[in-house]
């Protein structure tokens, strides 16, 4: 993959630009970075191509007939082909501007109406809603679905995907965090956690760690209880209006909690929330709110990455690569401080795999809806994995631990998956005797 620009990012607008498109000089150069036009082969599903179908749209020439729609939402919003088109086109944003055309012109079903105006305003509601799955992880439910092969029997790829999920916490992390997390010893800094709702019901534990890691390294962590979703996947679905006001609720909270900087170990909510000034440019009550919001997101890796840390730490004796997360890498143009971070650990063999930076087909909720270009596109990540003879892989976003966890179970390679901070964590407590 050829080197990365970092992206402008994420800048939904209502209609996507003429102007933007017409940008497009048609030269092809996306194309050997586009994990789906590497998969598929097609035009319809390379950045060129999506391009050419949303300019037809805006001239007139195209409907947006089911086919569109299907091509648009093909795309993994991976960023690669922003990253070295020579003139600049965004062709990530322009395609999740023709979704938020598609979400204000078509009858959109019921289903994601209730997700993104019903569920993800609520975490309450978010928490009752994983109930069903961690039941079936948890009561035997899943072992005889697995064991008698009745999960074959599902239609469609619904046997494989259930497979994806973590293992849940017996509760999400939301409602055990302390709204006050003291520093230990001195107190030398007050930062926010956004706690991601992912992170939370299936990641609980790594981002215990990563508050525990915050607090090690002085801060007073605020965890507001009433956070909402960062929006991200409501503006991936083209629901413009539900994003915008989950961000202004999430505005509203960090503004009342005083707070230095705002921190989180989720890559794309860190993604989102450092674009809140971009969705919320055009709205004269909270322009200057979402600006100062967006200006004091950091990744976790990035905020330690400015500090100086304590560099006490015990020996991992672990043989580690990492995976970018899309969000962290083109979306934040975060890349060297998690490596540097993994370093630091003592007895941590670090080997970088070829293509780090290319997506694992994760993508939110794409493995579910685009099964088999995603089992493509993780077989792909997973050889690369696999190549390196690590232990462990590691990434900073909830998504991409699921998709490689899933990787590793298909693969049946001998690897285990997690955050970076969690193996600091780990490192930490081991040297306290905790570990
Ligand atoms: S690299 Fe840029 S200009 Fe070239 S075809 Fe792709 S989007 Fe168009
Ligand atoms: S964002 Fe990724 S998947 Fe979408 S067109 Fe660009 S390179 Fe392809």
């Amino acid at each position: 993959m050829a080197e990365d620009k970092v992206s402008n990012g994420f800048a939904p607008r209502r209609v996507p630009s003429y102007d933007e498109v017409l940008n497009c000089i048609r030269c092809g150069l996306c194309l050997s970075v586009c994990p789906t036009y590497r998969q598929t082969g097609t035009e319809t599903n390379a950045p060129r191509g999506r391009i050419a179908l949303i300019r037809a749209a805006a001239e007139g020439k195209l409907e947006l007939s089911p086919n569109f729609v299907d091509h648009m939402y093909r795309c993994l919003n991976c960023m690669a082909c922003a990253s070295v088109c020579p003139s600049g086109v965004q062709a990530h944003d322009i395609i999740v501007d023709a979704r938020v055309e598609i979400d204000n012109k078509l009858p959109q079903p019921a289903v994601k109406n209730m997700i993104f105006e019903g569920l993800l305003p609520s975490p309450g509601k978010m928490e009752a809603a994983v109930w069903p799955i961690r039941l079936y992880q948890r009561t035997g439910l899943r072992w005889l679905a697995e064991r008698t092969g009745l999960l074959k029997l599902l239609p469609y790829h619904l046997g494989e995907t259930a497979k994806m999920p973590p293992t849940l916490p017996v509760s999400p992390l939301r409602g055990k965090l302390p709204e006050v997390t003291p520093a230990e010893g001195e107190r030398k800094y007050r930062v926010g956690f956004f706690l991601g709702c992912a992170q939370s019901l299936l990641f609980a534990e790594s981002s215990a760690g990563t508050v525990r890691v915050l607090a090690r390294n002085g801060a007073e962590v605020v965890t507001p209880k009433d956070l909402v979703c960062c929006g991200m996947p409501a503006m991936a679905y083209g629901d413009l209006d539900t994003a915008m006001k989950l961000a202004r609720q999430n505005i509203d909270l960090f503004e009342k909690a005083g707070v230095d900087a705002i921190i989180t170990d989720c890559a794309t909510c860190g993604e989102f929330g450092k674009h809140y000034k971009e969705l919320l440019k055009h709205d004269p009550a909270y322009a200057e709110k979402a600006a100062a919001y967006s200006d004091r997101v950091k990744d976790i890796s990035q905020f330690l990455a400015d500090i100086p840390m304590d560099g006490r730490l015990a020996e991992l004796k672990l043989k580690v690569t990492y995976h970018d997360p899309c969000h962290l890498v083109r979306g934040q143009g975060v890349a060297a401080e998690p490596r540097r971070l993994l370093k630091m650990i003592p007895g941590v063999e670090f080997v970088e795999m070829k293509e780090a930076n290319w997506c694992c087909g994760g993508a939110g909720t794409y493995m579910l809806t685009h099964y088999e270009t995603s089992m493509g596109i993780l077989d792909r990540k997973m050889a690369n994995a696999a190549a390196t003879n690590a232990e462990v892989i590691v990434s900073g976003c909830p998504v991409c631990q699921m998709q490689l966890g899933y990787g590793v179970k298909r693969a049946k390679l001998p690897m285990k998956v997690t955050h970076p901070i969690a193996l600091l964590d780990q490192a930490y407590r081991k040297l306290s005797g905790k570990g």
